[in-house]
């Protein structure tokens, strides 16, 4: 007897392989297949008069041949011409084809085929059809239920898949399955079994359109259970980080009001509500894991100080963690200013440093004499130790894997705290898919009299025009970026294609210091220069998106990006958000390659009325799908079965609702819904 665990091998004819192959889909086992669902459907089950058919469908037609004819031209064509008993005609055209298959066309055979509907010189036609030669008695190929066509990898066939996927169906068939989620909705949504058969096979009839749209209720069954889980997965991640022990921190306000004196500025509402929340965490045993969450420019820095002396006061270590140089370097001096005041010595860990400072700053690390030390993926390097670090720090955590952020809270002898910084703000429907696993702090105002930043979109022929606009405010005594995204394929190309940028504004500008920056320079190179902006030594910087996160240069109040329309909305902001930093009224300048289509045009449209980083980021969700948002984090949610959180959303709240109802089932129906729905691979970090 067959069952739905048995190995994919153990299907006849199916070798070592394309098991693995299979394996490499996620597909192991016969439950496995099941899973692996039809990405459309084709409609073979009843014969399309040709004079319904309509260019494009992709329908099935019984015809009569007429005569055929080889073209003999560079690329040699079979054509074979048929007519119906109505007369209308079509042509079927052959690139490929063998003396065999011409020889089977005979005048008067009745011929079924499907394929699309196109249209030639000569009238309707079809190129390589699916077809079956009726009078000479090959099988039809009118099929009783729609025709599943499924999603491939090299070296298996549509005909190949779709047998091994009937198999398991064949198996399901006789087999009872396991239905924890239908248990837990109460019998209320189609079973599991009726959903997999309707998906894989759906009857004559069924209504394909919804199908077609994934809103058939068995669709939205399997949608709501794997969003669920996936939810499920993370709540339990949650609670298991929840019955670990931490650092209990107790809260001190010395510190808290020398901080609150020193600085230039009130904190917002918002930014104390944060606080709050993050002290409420730290101030008990069980580990944070809070996602602080805000605009560009809100302030998300000062927040994190607040964090980190109170481990100060409690005689621990925080560790800060920024994805680039450049912006761990301008965190130290960032930092450094709010604490250095305090008597809090901050120690720093970069790739480009050398053995001799490196050491010294291990060696402060380790011994336990620097409080709070600052880096880039340095910091989790094997030979960096601790003294006792308790909370952990991570800016732009998009651009982190699971794996790093851990592998820096390893270093601390209990579980760390941990504050997660968000570059781009994160529509709330992904917080809650992508992060259930995290609380969240949001910080929703900016500071008090940030000047909105003027943003128009400029065709590149008006480049030109930019010159003596750039020559106006350098006059002024501000600066200025400009921002090349570089489309070519090559890195060679890409240099060129910035280099000229470089020299067309070099040779326009005699007066002004113009500079480039991207991505070919060494850390060091790249540091001098940015250190050289930030000091007003230089007008005008060149740069590829490398200045995109975080860099702070308030005196620069005008940014130009080229070819605006290629970059997503999110990553806009971002870079928009490095402007209107200072006093001065800030221009952002979107250039696009003419003509716009209406689509580009939409986009940059959001921006030039929106200022709002979240409204920005959920327009970015509908637009370009989760995976540009979340960047390199391995969420699992942009990998799903058949849920899409984007075309999905409308059912977040019920999966959120049945996640609940799940996570009070017992816990081996948790196990298998989660096994059944996530990959192996994904879940080994949940137990971290
Ligand atoms: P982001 O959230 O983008 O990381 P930062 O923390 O870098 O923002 O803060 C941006 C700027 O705003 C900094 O110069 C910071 O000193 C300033 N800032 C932060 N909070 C306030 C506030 N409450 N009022 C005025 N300025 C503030
Ligand atoms: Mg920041």
């Amino acid at each position: 007897m067959s069952s739905l665990s048995d190995p994919v091998i153990s299907i006849s004819g199916l070798g070592k392989k394309t098991s693995d192959r299979l394996n490499q889909l996620g597909i192991h086992n016969l439950e496995h297949l099941l899973f692996h669902l039809p990405n459309r459907y084709q409609d073979k089950t009843s014969i399309t008069p040709l004079s319904l058919a309509k260019v494009s469908d992709e329908i099935l037609i019984e015809m009569s041949i007429d005569r055929i004819e080889v073209v003999p031209s560079r690329q040699r064509q079979l054509l074979c011409y048929l007519s119906d008993n109505e007369n209308q005609r079509i042509l079927l055209r052959f690139f490929h084809f063998n003396q065999y298959q011409k020889q089977a066309f005979v005048r008067g055979e009745i011929i079924q085929c499907f394929g699309e509907i196109k249209i030639g010189r000569q009238g309707l036609e079809m190129y390589h059809p699916e077809y079956r030669l009726i009078t000479q008695e090959q099988s039809p190929l009118l099929e009783s239920t729609l025709t599943p066509i499924y999603p491939l990898c090299s070296g298996v066939t549509q005909a190949k898949m779709k047998q091994w996927v009937n198999k398991a169906l064949e198996v399901l068939n006789t087999t009872v399955i396991d239905d924890y989620f239908e248990k837990i909705a109460n019998n209320t949504l189609p079973s599991l079994k009726d959903s997999l058969f309707l998906l894989h096979h759906p009857k004559k009839g069924e209504d394909l359109s919804k199908i077609e749209a994934f809103k058939h209720i068995s669709q939205q069954r399997l949608i709501i259970e794997e969003l669920a889980t996936h939810r499920l997965s993370l709540l339990r991640i949650k609670m298991a980080r929840k019955a670990k022990k931490s650092n209990l921190f107790s809260i001190n306000n010395s510190l808290t009001n020398q901080l609150l004196k020193s600085l230039e500025f009130e904190l917002t509402k918002a930014q104390s509500r944060c606080i709050q929340e993050i002290n409420e965490d730290i101030s008990s045993p069980q580990p944070m894991l809070r996602l602080l969450q805000g605009d560009v420019g809100s302030g998300k820095t000062i927040v994190a100080v607040f964090a980190l002396i109170q481990a100060v006061a409690n005689n621990f270590q925080t560790a800060v963690m920024a994805p680039t140089e450049i912006l761990a370097r301008q965190h130290l001096q960032n930092f450094s200013n709010y604490l250095n005041p305090l008597g809090i010595k901050v120690a720093f860990l970069f790739g480009s440093q050398n053995t001799q400072e490196r050491n010294e700053q291990l060696s402060l690390i380790k011994s336990g004499k620097a409080q709070v030390v600052i880096g880039t993926h340095a910091l989790f390097q094997e030979n960096v130790s601790f003294d006792n670090l308790a909370l952990v720090v991570i800016d732009e955590q998009h651009k982190f894997g699971v794996h790093q952020r851990l592998s820096l809270a390893q270093k601390a002898n209990i579980t760390p705290h941990q504050l997660v910084m968000t570059a781009t703000p994160i529509p709330r429907s992904l917080t809650m898919s992508a992060y259930a696993d995290l609380d969240t702090s949001i910080i929703d105002e900016l500071p008090p009299g940030r000047q909105k930043i003027e943003t128009v979109a400029l065709s590149n022929l008006r480049r030109d025009e930019l010159i003596t606009k750039i020559k106006h405010i350098s006059k002024e005594g501000r600066q200025i970026y400009w921002v090349c995204t570089l489309i070519e394929e090559s890195e060679v190309l890409r240099a060129e294609s910035a280099e000229k940028t470089f020299t067309y504004l070099s040779d326009n500008l005699e007066d002004e210091k113009v500079v480039m920056i991207h991505g070919k320079l060494t850390k060091s190179e790249k540091e001098i220069i940015m250190q050289d902006f930030s000091n007003g030594k230089i007008d005008l910087l060149v740069a590829t998106t490398v200045i995109e996160v975080g860099v702070n240069v308030p005196n620069a109040s005008l940014m130009v990006v080229e070819n605006a329309e290629r970059l997503g909305l999110a990553q806009l902001h971002q870079l928009r958000g490095r402007v209107g930093r200072g006093a001065e009224k800030s221009v952002c300048i979107l250039m696009y390659q003419s003509p716009l289509s209406e689509t580009a045009k939409q986009r940059l449209d959001i921006l030039r009325h929106s200022n709002d980083g979240f409204m920005i980021a959920q327009k970015d969700l509908e637009l370009r799908g989760p995976g540009e948002i979340l960047g390199t984090q391995q969420t699992g949610i942009t990998s799903m079965k058949i849920a899409n959180i984007v075309r999905d959303a409308y059912l977040l709240k019920q999966a959120g609702y049945y996640s609940s109802k799940m996570l009070s089932a017992n816990l081996e129906s948790q196990k298998a819904l989660i096994s059944r729905w996530i990959d192996e691979e994904k879940t080994h970090y949940f137990d971290a």
